[in-house]
């Protein structure tokens, strides 16, 4: 180390990236190489901020079908330059060095365009990227179009198909949702995937399930049965490819290799984010901390057990862990806050494995708030004998936890 002081490069300022550098601000030299124009990664312009701006919003007026895409996209527009900017005067105020252009490994060495940078740690947190078909639309595209469209055909039935359908739905569109699987997040856990699908079906979005594609355009996608779906657009939700272009030195195969400090195979080299395989922002944010602390010597594990997913629908559906074991369902309408709030539908399902609580799903109001709650149960490894004295607010959702909990106690 020169001057004493670490020098750090980055390579992506997604939510793994920026997270990354401001735990390393404090102790070292920070560069982050970032070829988009503006920070924040997929999350902050493409993902989770685009689709979470204008789910909120159908999410708080509920009932309200007549509000236009445009306005909604305006809306989730300001949310991305907020938030893109306030990224850039986070990173400023903590001297990170922020250069724009395409970063690249060669011999170890990292170039930013055509200059090559000194670092004694790396950081490849350069995430995923779509690849286009055509004129066929990504969820992706959402805040970047003006069009409008009558008739939605999705294809893709996981999170992001779930979470583009009934946003659509919402607005009043007619929706066609299609699956190769038989049910919705079928690897998930089964009671939740008929839950879900049946919800789904039962708000009008017509489902093709156990059907596989056999070609997509921009306005149809034609089925292997040869059945032929049409709509004003169709959007793919699946399908991200990693951007390794520049690091293929690095061994990987889909994916970046690591080890449980997020070391890859070369020495000094570390990586994080989806770039190594995870798929949400909150194990990029953490496996970037991670990383971070690892570069400055600690000897932190990067944990993938207990962490929580969310589909932000409403009700809302979140799960964490496995359902494999021994389960209890908790029926949500038994809830006090169920009744003051007239809701109608909700369920918890709970499991436990040798004492522990080792899964949950949920589809209720604040599943999100539920299942964060069971994660730290699972991840602290905290035993079901010693949940006894979890005490949650009365009339809450919360109170699920607790009810569940009694009757896994009760059951043995
Ligand atoms: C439609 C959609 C909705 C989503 N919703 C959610 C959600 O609600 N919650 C959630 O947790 N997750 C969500 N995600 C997933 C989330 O966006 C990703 O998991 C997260 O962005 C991964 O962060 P990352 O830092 O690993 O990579 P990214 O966010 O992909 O950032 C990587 C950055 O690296 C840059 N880069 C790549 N290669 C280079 C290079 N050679 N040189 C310079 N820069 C480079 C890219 O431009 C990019 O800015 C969603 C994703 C999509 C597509």
């Amino acid at each position: 180390m020169k001057n004493n002081i670490m020098k750090v490069v980055i390579i992506g300022a997604g939510p793994a990236g920026v997270y990354s550098a401001l735990t390393l601000s404090k102790h070292a030299k920070v560069t982050l190489i970032e070829r988009e124009e503006k920070l924040g990664g997929t999350c902050v312009l493409y993902g989770c901020i685009p689709t979470k701006s204008i789910l909120s919003q159908l999410i708080i007026s509920r009932q309200a079908s007549n509000m236009s895409l445009n306005t909604l996209r305006e809306y989730a527009l300001t949310s991305i330059n907020t938030i893109s900017k306030s990224l850039e005067h986070l990173l400023n105020s903590h001297g990170i060095e922020v250069i724009h252009a395409n970063g690249f490994l060669r011999s170890s060495m990292v170039h930013a365009s055509n200059t090559s940078l000194a670092a004694d740690k790396v950081l490849v947190s350069t995430g995923t990227r779509r690849e286009r078909l055509g004129k066929v639309k990504f969820t992706e595209d959402l805040a970047y179009t003006n069009e409008d469209y009558n008739k939605v055909v999705i294809v893709g039935g996981d999170a992001g198909g779930i979470e583009l359908g009934w946003m659509m739905k919402k607005l009043g569109k007619e929706v066609h949702l299609i699956d190769k699987n038989d049910l919705l997040l079928q690897n998930i856990d089964r009671t939740l995937s008929e839950i879900v699908t049946n919800f789904l079906s039962q708000i009008g979005i017509k489902l093709y399930l156990g059907k596989k594609v056999s070609k997509i355009d921009e306005t149809s996608v034609t089925l292997e049965d040869n059945q032929k779906i049409s709509g004003d657009a169709v959007f793919v939700t699946f399908g991200r490819k990693p951007n390794i272009e520049g690091f293929e030195e690095i061994p990987h195969e889909k994916y970046i290799y690591v080890d449980e400090y997020l070391r890859t195979q070369i020495p000094n080299i570390y990586a994080a984010g989806d770039i190594i395989g995870t798929f949400t922002a909150h194990e990029a944010i953490y496996a970037g901390i991670i990383a971070a602390k690892n570069m400055l010597g600690e000897k932190r594990e990067f944990i993938v057990e207990g962490i929580p997913k969310v589909i932000y629908i409403y009700p809302q559906i979140a799960y964490v862990g496995t359902t494999n074991g021994n389960c209890v369902t908790f029926n949500t309408l038994n809830l006090t806050r169920t009744i003051v709030e007239r809701e109608s539908e909700g369920f918890l399902k709970i499991c436990e494995r040798d004492n522990r609580v080792i899964g949950a799903v949920a589809f209720m109001p604040y599943a999100e708030d539920v299942i964060s709650l069971i994660s730290v149960l699972i991840r602290y490894q905290i035993s079901l004998k010693d949940t006894i004295d979890l005490v949650m607010p009365h009339p809450s959702y919360l109170e699920a936890i607790t009810e569940a909990l009694n009757m896994l106690q009760s059951k043995g």
